[in-house]
């Protein structure tokens, strides 16, 4: 079985190496990895290769930094040749970014199968991009791996039980990781001695909603900074969201550090106090390691997070996150469930594709 997976962000990373790690243990499966060089720098890229041991792009596209339509159009252009000449049983893609879409759709056009981990995840707001990739990804896949049991029921509300596809429910191939990867983060890591606090909250901002929008974006650092006067807050900054801030002039007084790898990242969440974020991957990963997590977005789709009370979902309202923020410092984490699986997901996607090919 030849398999072509495709990534080209900083979480894809973690979810490839992930399933990369069973793929490559099969007799008889051929991975090829390609990289589209949606993220280069070296802390939002090499890092993780290295890290989590994944093995070097047989291809990197190094197509980065350009508008959606131009991003997705060039990803297509290189991904269908590439296609074409590897001719792989499976393209196997993940999560919801431009390099998910161009992926999925450069193999459906070849009538390549393709195999979409995270698949029926559903913010339900359509003026996000990642957003349209999950709903066009997902009708244009033929595997379709779900995360949760929100996302199955999501995809059969959707009609897709009428469509040739198959649809699996997994678990999530981040709560493998989390599990594979969280001992040898501790001992590998050596972030806490930048860090000058014994209590802290962690945040990240990155989503274009928050940070493309000026009034948003002034709001969130006006709350945020009215918790770093109780408790330092630590802000690991994406590349985007720094330039965004050094364009408008913006003066933080956060803990602010450079982007780190996964290593630190799950040593920070271990030890802070808190997470505030609009990533999906930490909201999630904040309940691997039983962190309460204040969702700085309008919606989220890891709803099961909310629904077992370990997460709330604010937006930008000032209120609502100083209200949070007050309710989680005061309380125990408490939750035992595992709406995630049991960290065998990339087995199950492994096992899946085999069936299926
Ligand atoms: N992450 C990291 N270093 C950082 C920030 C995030 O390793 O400085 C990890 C984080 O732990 C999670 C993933 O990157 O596993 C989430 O990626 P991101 O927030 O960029 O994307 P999203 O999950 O929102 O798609």
């Amino acid at each position: 079985m030849k398999v072509v997976t495709i990534a080209g962000a900083r979480p894809q990373f973690i979810k490839a190496a992930a399933v990369s790690r069973v793929l490559r243990q099969e007799k008889g499966v051929h991975e090829i990895l390609l990289h589209t060089g949606q993220h280069f720098d070296a802390n939002m890229s090499k890092i993780f290769f290295d890290e989590l041991g994944i093995s070097n792009p047989d291809y990197n596209l190094g197509i980065s930094c350009l508008q959606h339509g131009a991003m997705t159009g060039r990803m297509l252009e290189r991904i269908e040749n590439i296609l074409i000449k590897e001719k792989p049983d499976w393209v196997l893609v993940f999560g919801d970014t431009n390099s998910t879409i161009a992926g999925a759709l450069g193999a459906a056009k070849l009538h390549l199968k393709v195999a979409h981990v995270e698949s029926g995840m559903r913010s339900f707001n359509r003026n996000s991009p990642e957003e349209i990739n999950r709903v066009i990804c997902d009708r244009i896949s033929d595997l379709l791996l779900c995360s949760t049991t929100t996302a199955v029921k999501n995809l059969y509300n959707e009609g897709f039980a009428r469509f040739a596809c198959d649809i699996i429910q997994t678990g999530d191939v981040m709560y493998d990781a989390a599990l594979y990867y969280s001992e040898k983060a501790s001992r590998a890591s050596r972030i806490m001695r930048q860090i000058p606090f014994k209590e802290f909250v962690l945040c990240t901002l990155h989503r274009q909603e928050n940070t493309g929008d000026i009034s948003i974006l002034k709001r969130l650092i006006l709350s945020l900074k009215k918790i770093h006067q109780k408790i330092p807050i630590v802000l690991p900054v994406h590349p985007g969201t720094r330039s965004r801030i050094q364009s408008l002039d913006l003066k933080l007084p956060f803990h602010i550090i450079d982007p780190v790898g996964y290593f630190d990242m799950l040593t920070l969440v271990k030890n802070c106090s808190l997470i505030l974020t609009d990533s999906g991957g930490l909201q999630k990963e904040a309940f691997f390691f039983s962190k309460f997590c204040i969702t700085l977005r309008d919606e989220t789709e890891w709803v099961e997070l909310v629904k077992l009370g370990v997460n709330k979902v604010t937006g930008s309202n000032q209120e609502k996150i100083l209200s949070a923020f007050e309710f989680f410092m005061n309380k125990e984490f408490k939750s035992k469930a595992r709406p995630y699986g049991n960290g065998d997901a990339s087995e199950k996607i492994v096992a899946a594709m085999l069936r299926y090919s």
